[in-house]
């Protein structure tokens, strides 16, 4: 007999017998060994009462009444809750023939009549364990299923493959879509760990191998790697591969799986991205910020070591920017594009060539010897630049570069301090002319400041109002009456004293406040001029002179008409001076301000002529009344005979076109007289008078003099 078990929740079991006896007897027996039963005298009663029992072990008669055992065996076996019901058969035929029948419709196990009441407890005990451990092996195996699938599942949405390897064989599975990711049909990959690491760059082996024994001599939670491997017909992808090793008790692993994605997508865009960080867009140059990066390393390596001597080009294209304002920004893009190039071809591969911007390039020459090493490849440069740049539709176009050339040092702490002083000395090369270069030296740093100081005190000279106006009479050579005057701008310096345009006006146009300067004297010698005429002083034409940047200003045209409004100035004494390469700079519009300001009614001169390229056909399209020969052709001494024949064309060429001339820079009687000689009417001039303040000439018109006897 099996001891009494004292159960709080004892198992069930659904007892089936038609003889009341037995089933008494059975209940005792089971009773006794801890169950709990319920019983039922035939089969229907028994399917019955299951479904709302639903008991941990069903003990049935096969020979009963109505349903027998067999039949009620089947119908519980189709039962859901049954499944896993061990059923157990009471049978008084020990013939084979019925058990076999029994364990068919699903039966668990059998007992014969006359019943074993000592060992009837521990059969049914023995088949209720049975019954669970095969329930649970069977639910875990379920869930493993269903992990398994879900695992597949998703790492097939991934689109990523999967690996697993066993240690012990050395034989890896790489799913289908592993061996698809490297381009190869199912089957044709191998299955080693020779057969994959073949396929990986050899410059990323090595620390795949030494993630991969890390993670197996556990020394990481896991494995994972970013490398590229040779797809089977491309170059390579970019693919990531986990893994996860099982271990035996010992912690040694006989196990290892994991997957594979192609990455190669996010590491062209993050490739890209590092790309456009670091390099022009437009070139495909180095940027600032690489450049910046290589050059401090340079600075550092110098640092460390005297003869790491290295040098900074700066470069930055001369007139560039009317090429790319006349000819388009397309053809810019094209230019700049060539320039690119040809400055690459011009250095080494371990120099770094960088565009900073706009159309300054920079390229730091790392390994030289000396300054002379730099001013070898600023030669070839420049011999570079002499090529004409073959564009698209056949256009030609000619560009040169001023450079600016700095020599590292220790002393340089900063890369932006280098670039600076590179900068600066490209500037100079600049003032110089087109097409040159410039040594870096210290005392640039002196003029670069006291540029930034007149800078300042340019912008505050004209709230505080230190600029006053002179005028320089224009005289009749024939009579010596004043024809017309010029008026020209001084600036009342608070510590330098009086300063001439020279000093100031390059400064004022290279950070356009020449435009409200320029503003400034137009209204100034309008209000002059109509003070003028209220006091009675005959009627005289002044000229005002127009830069280049004031002549292209947006709304330079608008300006002029509403200070001749406001004023009520006569337009017609109001003269314009406007210089040949303002006009070169940019024909057509030009053009268009020129004949704008004729149709206000204003006069036009050509000033300082013959420095620039005009020639007579040229002239001849644009709407000006007078020239104003440079006084550089006049102020020569007189044996210099190619002026004169110059000058001599000039006059003539004046004539023809009836256009005034007024001959500048009138220092000497003998100038004075062979201009007389040549007819030239109108002549300005240190001989006649210097320029006057505005209460000097008030005087000078009063006395009317004849300035031609003044001397
Ligand atoms: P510019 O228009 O050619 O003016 C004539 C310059 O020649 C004046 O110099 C005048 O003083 C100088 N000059 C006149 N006669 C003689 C002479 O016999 N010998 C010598 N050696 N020089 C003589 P300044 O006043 O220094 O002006 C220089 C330039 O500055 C002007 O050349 C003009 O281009 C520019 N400028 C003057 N005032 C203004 C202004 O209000 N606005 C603009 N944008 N430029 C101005
Ligand atoms: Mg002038
Ligand atoms: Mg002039």
């Amino acid at each position: 007999m099996v001891e009494i078990e004292s159960q709080e929740n004892p198992p069930i079991v659904l007892l089936a017998d038609d003889d009341e006896m037995m089933r008494i007897l059975i209940r005792k027996s089971l009773e006794q060994s801890g169950f709990w039963v319920e019983e039922v005298e035939n089969g229907a009663s028994a399917l019955k009462l299951f479904k709302s029992l639903i008991p941990d072990v069903v003990l049935l008669d096969v020979m009963m009444p109505g349903l027998n055992g067999f039949d009620v065996c089947k119908e519980i076996r189709k039962l859901p809750e049954a499944i896993f019901t061990p059923i157990l058969m009471i049978t008084g035929l020990s013939d084979i023939k019925s058990i076999e029948r029994a364990y068919e419709l699903g039966a668990t196990d059998f007992i014969t009549k006359p019943v074993n009441w000592d060992t009837l407890g521990h059969h049914v005990r023995y088949l209720l364990r049975s019954g669970k451990t095969a329930e649970q092996l069977h639910k875990s195996k379920e869930a493993l299923l269903i992990s398994e699938e879900r695992y597949a599942l998703a790492a097939k949405g991934a689109n990523d493959g999967l690996w697993d390897w066993d240690l012990h064989t050395g034989n890896i599975y790489f799913s289908e879509r592993w061996q698809s990711i490297l381009g190869y049909d199912y089957g044709t990959f191998g299955n080693t760990l020779q057969d994959w690491f073949k396929h990986i760059h050899k410059d990323d082996l090595q620390h795949v191998e030494i993630t991969l024994s890390n993670h197996l001599e556990g020394l990481t939670e896991h494995f994972e790697h970013e490398h590229r491997m040779h797809h089977k017909d491309q170059e390579y992808l970019w693919v990531l591969v986990r893994g996860l090793a099982i271990r035996d008790t010992n912690g040694k692993p006989y196990r290892m799986a994991g997957s594979v994605s192609d990455i190669t997508r996010r590491k062209k865009s993050e490739e890209q991205l590092i790309h456009n960080a670091l390099y022009d867009t437009l070139t495909g140059l180095a940027n600032r910020t690489l450049f910046s990066n290589r050059l401090s390393h340079a600075m550092q390596r110098l640092k460390r070591n005297q003869d790491s001597t290295f040098a900074i080009l700066f470069l930055d294209l001369d007139r560039f920017k009317v090429v790319n304002d006349s000819l388009g920004h397309q053809v810019g893009d094209e230019i700049l594009k060539t320039v690119a190039h040809r400055l690459e071809l011009c250095t080494r591969p371990g120099d770094t060539v960088a565009r900073l911007g706009g159309d300054e390039f920079v390229i730091l020459l790392e390994g030289i010897q000396d300054i002379h090493d730099a001013e070898k490849v600023v030669e070839r440069v420049q011999a570079d630049f002499n090529e004409p740049i073959q564009l698209q539709h056949h256009q030609v176009v000619h560009t040169c570069a001023s450079i600016g050339i700095v020599m590292g040092s220790p002393a340089y702490d900063r890369p932006e301090e280098i670039l600076r002083d590179a900068d600066t000395a490209m500037y100079r090369a600049k003032s110089m002319g087109v097409g040159r270069h410039q040594i870096f030296d210290p005392s640039m740093h002196h003029h670069v400041l006291s540029q930034l100081h007149l800078e300042n005190d340019l912008r505050r000279s004209l709230e505080v109002n230190e600029f006053i106006i002179h005028y320089q009479p224009i005289v009749s050579l024939l009579t010596g009456k004043i024809n017309a005057l010029e008026a020209l701008i001084r600036w009342q310096h608070p510590k330098k004293g009086l300063l001439q345009p020279n000093d100031f006006i390059w400064l004022a146009e290279e950070t356009g406040l020449i435009v409200p300067i320029g503003d400034w004297v137009l209204r100034t010698v309008c209000e002059q001029i109509s003070q003028w005429e209220l006091s009675g002083l005959s009627k005289l034409r002044v000229a005002v002179n127009i830069s280049a940047k004031q002549l292209l200003f947006d709304g330079f045209v608008d300006s002029v008409a509403r200070i001749i409004d406001q004023t009520g100035v006569d337009p017609g004494v109001l003269e314009l001076e406007i210089t040949e390469s303002a006009i070169m700079e940019n024909l057509q519009i030009a053009k268009d301000v020129l004949h704008r300001l004729r149709d206000l009614g204003l006069q036009l001169a050509l000033d300082d002529f013959g420095t620039g390229y005009s020639s007579l056909s040229y002239l001849q399209n644009f709407p000006v009344n007078k020239l104003k020969i440079d006084r550089s052709f006049i102020n020569q001494d007189d044996s210099n005979a190619e002026n004169r024949d110059l000058v001599n064309a000039i006059i003539n060429m004046a004539k023809s076109l009836s256009m005034d001339l007024v001959a500048e820079g009138v220092e000497t009687h003998s100038q004075l007289e062979w201009l007389q000689n040549k007819s030239c009417r109108l002549g300005q001039g240190f001989l006649f008078s210097h320029p006057l303040s505005a209460s000097d000439i008030e005087k000078l018109l009063a006395s009317h003099q004849n300035l031609l006897k003044k001397h």
